[in-house]
Parts: structure tokens; sequence; C-alpha cells
């Protein structure tokens, strides 16, 4: 296969969830869309996990994370994962609100930065057993610039209802 980012050496995961409509249509389609993107290549994918919405109401969510390889910088990978929620008819009536795609760019190697549009690392990542458990499925050893080895986070997530689906 040709390598579709040359060499850039950064790793950098995205968090995936959905809890409207077709959930896992949704987040396979979310990935056929990273895949076609000319920029963008994916080397690791987590099983997916149904969770109990945090801050939010609704349905259950299905959540996976992905590890991403890019040559986009981190704007413009923002960018693109919106686009690719907006394809998925992603609306925001009002914040938390059920969504039929959410994409969040979770950590950029060990990249800092503080913007209005972008935080990284994604400043709740270590909050939520959705996020926790699948990175460690797919990055056991991964680190947080501040906060360390991330699979030492989840133990104080244990009250976070989420089931690994086969
Ligand atoms: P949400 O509606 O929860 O998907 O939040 C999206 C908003 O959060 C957008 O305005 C983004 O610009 C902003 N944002 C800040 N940091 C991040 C991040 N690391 N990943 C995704 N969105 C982010």
């Amino acid at each position: 296969m040709t390598r579709k980012t040359g060499t850039a050496a950064e790793r950098v995961f995205v968090g995936l969830g959905a809890n409207l409509g077709d959930a896992r249509a949704a987040l396979a389609s979310a990935l056929d869309a990273l895949d076609s993107h000319p920029a963008i290549e994916r080397v690791a994918t987590s099983s997916l996990y149904r969770t109990a919405p945090v801050d939010a109401t609704g349905p259950d969510y299905l959540n996976a994370v992905v590890e991403l390889r890019t040559t986009l910088g981190p704007l413009d990978l923002l960018k693109a994962l919106q686009a690719i929620e907006a394809d998925h008819g992603r609306q925001r009536p009002y914040p938390n609100a059920p969504r039929t795609l959410d994409l969040d760019l979770l950590l950029f190697g060990q990249r800092e930065f503080d913007d209005p549009a972008l935080t990284l690392p994604h400043p709740r990542l270590h909050q939520r057993a959705f996020v926790l458990e699948p990175l460690a499925q797919i990055a056991p050893d991964l680190m947080h610039p501040r906060l360390g080895r991330l699979r030492d986070w989840r133990e104080r997530v244990v009250d976070q209802a989420i089931e690994k689906l086969p």
C-alpha cells in the first residue's frame, strides 16, 4: 500500500461517538471518510464500546478511538474532522445535545495547544471512560504531556458504565 502521509511521525488519536439513529453505521461511515482523506492514514482502531451518556442526555453512545498519521497540522485536521461531522448531519441545537456523530481530537503527539477553536490534549479526555478504555486497548503505554501514563487514569472512572462490544 502507498503510504499517504509521508514520514509524519506524531501519533494522533481521535475519539468517535454517536448516539442517534444507527450509531454503528455512523461510526463505520466516519472511518470510511477518514480513510478517503488524502492526508490521513488510519493505523489502529479500537473495538466499539457502548457507554451511558456523560454530562448529557439521550440514548447510550457507541464510542471508539482511532490512531492516525497525518501531514495535516492540528487545526487543519480539526477542520477535516468537523467536515466529516457536518457530512453526517451533526447539529448543535444546545451543548451536549445527542449527536449523530462526534469526532474529538484527543492527542496530537505530545503537543499542547490552547486556542478558542482547539485545546490539546483534549481537556476532558482523562475524565472519560469512553476515551480511556479504547485508548488503553490500542495504545496501552500512551503518555499525556502533563498527566503521565493515561492507562493509570482508568481507575478514576470505574463508576462510568462501559461495555466493550464483540
Ligand atoms: P463538540 O460540540 O463537543 O464537538 O465541541 C466542538 C467544539 O469544541 C468546536 O467549537 C471545537 O472548535 C472545540 N474544540 C476545542 N478543542 C477541541 C478538540 N481537542 N477536539 C474537538 N473539538 C475541540
